[in-house]
């Protein structure tokens, strides 16, 4: 659901804001083509990436948690993992996604899955509080069109 074009624009935003004055060759933004995973921080090419087919799903403020996460491991550095200094620089910025992490794949995927009675499949990171309904289905809340939330 998150527009590409945006998703660069906010990406190359934070990359100027947080990484700007990191010293080095400067960091880029690109896309990828990942399926499992929503984003990536390469280290040796300087390049934080996310994946196009996820972030078409993902939501906007979702897609922006995943750019925050990614840029903070830029700015922690490679050796901090998802330890004390990653976590608080994520913070910092704004990343709110901080649960226990157990591994790149898996914690980057978005925990809370979700499926309109078509089968359109959801996102999100944080545990749905509120009904919706699917965007693809029809625009604005529609009841017939309710999102069925699980954790995976
Ligand atoms: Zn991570
Ligand atoms: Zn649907």
């Amino acid at each position: 659901m998150a527009d590409p074009a945006r998703v660069r624009v906010w990406a190359e935003a934070l990359i100027r804001m947080h990484l700007g004055d990191a010293p080095g060759a400067p960091w880029t933004f690109g896309f990828d083509h990942a399926k499992r995973r929503a984003g990536l921080c390469d280290y040796t090419n300087r390049r934080i990436t996310v994946s196009r087919y996820l972030s078409a799903k993902f939501d906007d403020d979702e897609i922006h948690q995943v750019l925050l996460h990614e840029v903070a491991h830029a700015m922690a550095g490679s050796r901090a993992g998802h330890g004390p200094r990653w976590k608080e620089i994520a913070a910092e910025i704004g990343y709110v996604g901080g649960r226990t992490h157990t591994g790149e794949i898996a914690h980057e995927r978005a925990p809370w899955v979700g499926r309109c009675p078509a089968g359109h499949e959801h996102f999100r990171f944080r545990r749905p509080t509120r009904e919706s309904s699917c965007a693809k289905c029809a625009r604005g809340f529609s009841r017939a069109h309710l999102i069925a939330w699980s954790r995976r």
